[in-house]
């Protein structure tokens, strides 16, 4: 006889309905009445189906008891247990079977870069007093590479990007620093050839760049409109928000050099969403203060927040109760979103949007992020790492972009890496949205890019389920409103 027992989910309530989070498939459903009574009585303690047809007979059919069950198991919201059985009586010992050679391990498949990120320079015009270029947690030597890609090694990350894509009809070059656009010259050129190899090969090229907006001018605008480049800004809010870390080396503020750069840039360029990407710390934490005024006085299309990733020590670091207020302002400006989308309209919180997406999509994650799966870095020296973050770390390198990298290497950090492996997170609803949390924070916090970032789990959870409640609300709703993310 088989029991029946809650499967591997979440429950939550939204739009005053309850909803279940299934973390096998990372699909979100509303409960009815019967399905709620049965999650509800198997919660307890696991139930035979007729005890449970028993039960629930005074409120519902047994056919629609039964046509529920059937729904639930299919869905893995239930899950069929075999009950514990009588232990045997103790037998006098025979020889264990030799156990059988493990199965030889079936041949891993090439995993096809989709995104490289080149870090045009490490140099940079600002000093932002987080920034990790200049900071302890700097995980590369920073005497140890140029500061400037050169012109030839821009031409061999393209090619190596290439060669990696595979069969992958899109490639995207995204480029960062240091401040990107010193090394202008540099990546124009990248992309130019990119899209001559791209219009030779097929392949359709799409280009990203990250900026502080400082050395923007005309010329490099029209360049990124013909081009048609999307870019994101960094940029940490209002006047005394932006001068509070965001500042030249001579220590003077940096927002009225940017702010006429950022006008000129959204006034011309408009063929793309332009984003701005902000850094919080501990005096920066007034996300709807910063949201106003980047996304309605300035203008930017969405905007996005990231906590600074340093150690726990850093005077800016934010401390828990900081975590507690970047929630409150996080989850403020998730209702503004929901009333927004209900209302059929754009707001451009960004984390928020993500995230339903994510969840749209069944995304049940096994990785944070891309970072050595379809996307890796490569620094100013050509030296290959997981993401932006790691690329010139020698501790952390896959290859060059001239010897190619160690694939190997590569699998082996992913199985090391997948969520499954991470005993911390096993129990963790969360973990299909989460799956452990940045590498390059955990190698920061904890010196092991394996470790789950613990520090900040009971946030996750929480701004998840904000994240859910939002979008099963929009599921009731406003269907027609989560169609955008289809594609
Ligand atoms: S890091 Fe924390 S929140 Fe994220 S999946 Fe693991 S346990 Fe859950
Ligand atoms: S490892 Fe961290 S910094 Fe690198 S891509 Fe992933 S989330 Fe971003």
């Amino acid at each position: 006889m088989r029991l029946l027992a809650p499967g591997d989910y979440h429950t939550f309530t939204a739009d005053g309905a309850p909803h279940v989070y299934l973390l096998p498939s990372a699909a979100v459903f509303r409960l009815d009445g019967p399905s709620a009574a049965v999650l509800e009585a198997v919660r307890e303690a696991p139930l035979d189906a007729d005890g449970l047809l028993d039960r629930l007979a005074p409120r519902y059919t047994r056919a629609l008891v039964q046509e529920t069950i059937d729904e639930l198991l299919s869905a893995q919201a239930l899950r069929t247990v075999v009950p514990p059985r009588a232990p045997a009586p103790v037998a006098a010992p025979v020889a264990a079977p030799a156990p059988a050679p493990p199965a030889p391990a079936p041949p891993r498949k090439r995993i096809p870069l989709t995104t490289l990120v080149m870090n045009v320079t490490s140099k940079c015009n600002l000093s932002c007093k987080y920034c990790y270029e200049y900071g302890e947690d700097r995980i590369t030597e920073p005497s140890s590479k140029p500061r400037f890609m050169s012109e030839e090694t821009a031409r061999q990350s393209v090619d190596f990007m290439f060669a990696e894509a595979g069969d992958s009809p899109h490639v995207h070059l995204t480029f960062f620093g240091g401040e990107t656009l010193l090394n202008f010259k540099v990546l124009r050129a990248a992309l130019a050839y990119a899209q001559e190899k791209g219009a030779a090969s097929g392949k359709t090229v799409d280009a990203s760049l990250t900026t502080n907006a400082t050395l923007l001018r005309d010329e490099i605008i029209d360049w990124m409109v013909e081009q048609n480049v999307g870019v994101t800004v960094s940029m940490d809010g209002a006047r005394e928000q932006q001068d509070a870390s965001r500042i030249f080396a001579n220590g003077q503020g940096s927002y009225d050099v940017v702010l006429p750069r950022v006008r000129a840039l959204l006034a011309r360029h408009t063929r793309r969403p332009i984003g701005a990407r902000v850094t919080l710390t501990r005096d920066n934490l007034d996300v709807r203060s910063i949201y106003r005024h980047l996304k309605e006085e300035i203008g930017f299309w969405e905007v996005g927040f990231a906590p600074v990733t340093t150690s726990w020590q850093r005077d800016y670091a934010i401390p828990d109760e900081g975590f507690e207020e970047m929630l409150a302002g996080f989850q403020s400006l998730a209702r503004d979103y929901l009333d927004y989308a209900l209302a059929g309209r754009h707001h451009g919180f960004s984390n928020v949007r993500d995230t339903i997406q994510e969840i749209h999509k069944g995304v049940a994650k096994a990785y944070p992020c891309g970072a050595g799966f379809g996307l890796l870095g490569v620094a100013t020296d050509g030296e290959v790492g997981l993401c932006h973050r790691f690329a010139g770390s020698s501790t952390h390198s896959l290859g060059t972009v001239t010897g190619g990298i160690d694939h190997a290497m590569r699998e082996d950090f992913l199985d090391k890496h997948h969520i499954d492996h991470k005993t911390d997170c096993r129990q963790c609803w969360a973990r299909s949205l989460c799956a452990g949390g940045c590498y390059h924070e955990a190698h920061t916090r904890y010196g092991d890019t394996a470790r789950s970032n613990l520090h900040y789990c009971e946030w996750i959870r929480r701004w998840s389920a904000t994240c859910l409640e939002t979008y099963a609300t929009l599921a009731a709703r406003r269907p027609d409103y989560l169609r955008q993310f289809d594609a």
